[in-house]
């Protein structure tokens, strides 16, 4: 898909969750990155959550994986511009995502960062109030303690990249979830 700003690329991989789950998840260090997150406990996407993680997971047989690289079409952007590359990508890719559960039957998981879907600063977490869209609301796989450095590396071949000196890497990569209990060849992605 092409726009003015910026090009994506789509890639996806397929493999048993529980495969998934030892190869990339580690609780506990993943989940020390949360806790130190000033986000933690601030919006109902994030950690901790009023479930057991483990079992979410396990409750599900197969996991599609899926890669969007975005990449700016003119170099050197600053950092202030990575909110208007990944936000509409990451609408596209919620709205998809939702879209696949209502047609398999799976759970989905988005992005980390702040929520979609209230106003900036509006979250009712905080408040100890009920999330006002929880339809909506998924976790991410870092969420849930995936680790996707080596995920993205090991299905995709490629790495994350970070910005450096205030400006934006070659490319930036977003990273969501499809868990299924469905034959592989029967969960189609085409967002
Ligand atoms: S939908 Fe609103 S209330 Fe729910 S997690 Fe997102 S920002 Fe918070």
């Amino acid at each position: 898909m092409n726009t003015p700003d910026y090009t994506t690329e789509e890639f996806t991989a397929t493999l048993p969750v529980s495969n998934c789950i030892t190869r990339y998840r580690d609780a506990e260090r993943i989940g020390g990155y949360c806790r130190s997150c000033p986000q933690y406990g601030r919006s109902w996407g994030c950690p901790p959550f009023d479930f057991d993680v483990t079992k979410y997971l396990e409750h599900y047989s197969t996991a599609l994986i899926v890669a969007t690289r975005i990449r700016p079409l003119k170099a050197g952007l600053p950092l202030s511009e990575a909110r208007a590359l990944i936000r509409p990508e990451r609408q596209r890719l919620e709205r998809h995502l939702l879209d696949m559960e209502q047609r398999y039957g799976g759970r989905s998981f988005a992005y980390a960062g702040s929520c979609l879907y209230c106003p900036e600063g509006t979250c009712t977490r905080p408040s100890g109030a009920a999330c006002r869209h929880p339809e909506w609301v998924r976790p991410s796989l870092e969420a849930c303690g995936f680790d996707l450095g080596p995920m993205v590396e090991e299905l995709f071949g490629f790495g994350l990249q970070w910005g450096r000196e205030g400006r934006l890497p070659e490319y930036l990569t977003l990273v969501c979830g499809f868990f299924h209990n469905l034959p592989a060849n029967k969960v189609v992605w085409n967002g």
